[in-house]
């Protein structure tokens, strides 16, 4: 029976998992797989290394299925996949890892009490992902359950980069630039410094695209600075999300449309951004494929964002040897990362528009003094990294990928 590291990432009304072997000291993915419609209908889909997706719903008994059920569902599923499945590790996707944690841990009751100290930091995410970590206590009670934080790696930013000018209270009760999408940013920093261990020791700008979106500044191998700042809200305009605003917009929203915290929290996470400007869609593919003015103004916005987000990473960098692109519009948009990388020669950066055109893995002009790179980002095997080191295993290190 195999040795299993599942990973988890549980949201208000989905979960996804990722199983892994370790297999001569390799992490190397079984399964992979979503839960969706948690509280009602749910739905189970997977595919097991590169088999066709099966799926089937879940709620056959009417019951709404909770995140405990759908759990039971994947342990079922991977039991009767593998011939039996012995998972002795859980690795979950926790946003929050609050003020101090700059590392994943292993979770026991005392911390996840911790960790639940940390909701009010982020309400919309939090409380599923500790929702998460009890429901595969539950169902797997002998494996370790390892909680890894998206805030963990901008955890060492000088106070500086993680302040608000605002009163020093404010900062000592946690409102703070904690900086997210950091299992991302971890993961491309090791396989860079795998595979590009010259660069990888210098000055890194990381520009995870995707529907989140956020850009990292890295010196030595540590975050200096984020785009996004208390919440995944700030930085870059996102699929739904709005980017850096004037928190004067959102009192004028309260003050003269009289709009409730409940509406400005739709408003600004579930209708800005891509989506919101637009009026079409939040996905990259729709609005390329459009004709409509707004959609070219969205895509626009959002490479003007990101050219501006760069230029600021930059000068906290004072250079810059590597930019790395990734996120599925970071892998995939050639044009718009055409238009984010054009036309910026004097600023170091030189591209082979055929070699992007061709999303090849460097898309930067031989003796570019910056080499501009594209990698695929896999936060999950991330995760699983950490949970295979944390419980000793044999060097499952990123990126020794099977
Ligand atoms: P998430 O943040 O949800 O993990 P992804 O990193 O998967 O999102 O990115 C999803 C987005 O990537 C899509 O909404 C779309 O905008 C963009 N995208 C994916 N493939 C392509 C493509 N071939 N061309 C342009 N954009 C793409």
């Amino acid at each position: 029976m195999a040795d299993i590291i599942l990973t988890i990432n549980a949201g208000s009304s989905s979960i996804k998992f990722a199983a892994y072997e370790i297999d001569q000291g390799k992490l190397a993915r079984l399964a992979l797989g979503e839960i969706d419609g948690i509280g009602g209908k749910a739905h189970f889909s997977a595919r097991k290394g590169n088999d066709e997706k099966t799926g089937f719903d879940l709620d056959q008994s009417h019951i709404a299925v909770d995140h405990r059920m759908a759990l039971t569902a994947v342990m079922d599923w991977l039991e009767k996949e593998q011939n039996g499945a012995n998972v002795i590790g859980v690795g979950h996707r926790v946003v929050h890892g609050g003020p101090d944690y700059c590392e994943p841990v292993l979770v026991d009751t005392a911390i996840l009490a911790q960790l639940r100290s940390f909701e009010p930091l982020a309400p919309l995410h939090q409380p599923y992902n500790l929702a998460g970590i009890e429901a595969a206590h539950d169902c797997f009670p002998k494996a370790a359950q390892v909680a890894c934080f998206d805030t963990a790696f901008h955890r060492r930013h000088p106070f500086i980069a993680d302040t608000y000018a605002l009163p020093r209270e404010y900062y000592d009760e946690g409102v703070r630039r904690y900086g997210f999408h950091g299992l991302s940013y971890e993961f491309i920093h090791r396989i860079l410094r795998h595979e590009e261990p010259v660069l990888a020791r210098g000055k890194v700008a990381v520009a995870h695209l995707g529907n989140g979106a956020s850009m990292c500044a890295i010196n030595s191998g540590k975050s200096v600075g984020s785009t996004m700042g208390f919440t995944a809200l700030d930085g870059l305009p996102m699929g739904t999300r709005c980017g850096q605003l004037d928190p004067g917009v959102v009192l004028y929203l309260m003050r003269e449309k009289k709009m409730s915290a409940d509406e400005i929290t739709d408003l600004l996470y579930k209708n800005s951004g891509l989506k919101g400007m637009s009026g079409i869609s939040n996905d990259v593919r729709d609005l390329e494929a459009s004709t409509e003015q707004s959609a070219k103004d969205a895509l626009d916005y959002f490479v003007s964002r990101v050219r501006r987000n760069l230029g600021g990473l930059c000068a906290e960098l004072g250079g810059l040897d590597c930019l790395v692109l990734t996120g599925g519009i970071g892998e995939n948009a050639v044009n718009v990362r055409k238009a984010i990388l054009q036309n910026l020669e004097w600023f170091g950066i030189q591209i082979d528009f055929a070699a992007n055109a061709r999303n090849e893995r460097i898309i930067s002009e031989k003796g570019s003094p910056t080499v501009v790179l594209i990698l695929k980002t896999d936060e999950e095997r991330m995760i699983a990294a950490h949970t295979a080191e944390l419980l000793n295993l044999k060097e499952p290190l990123v990126p020794a990928i099977a």
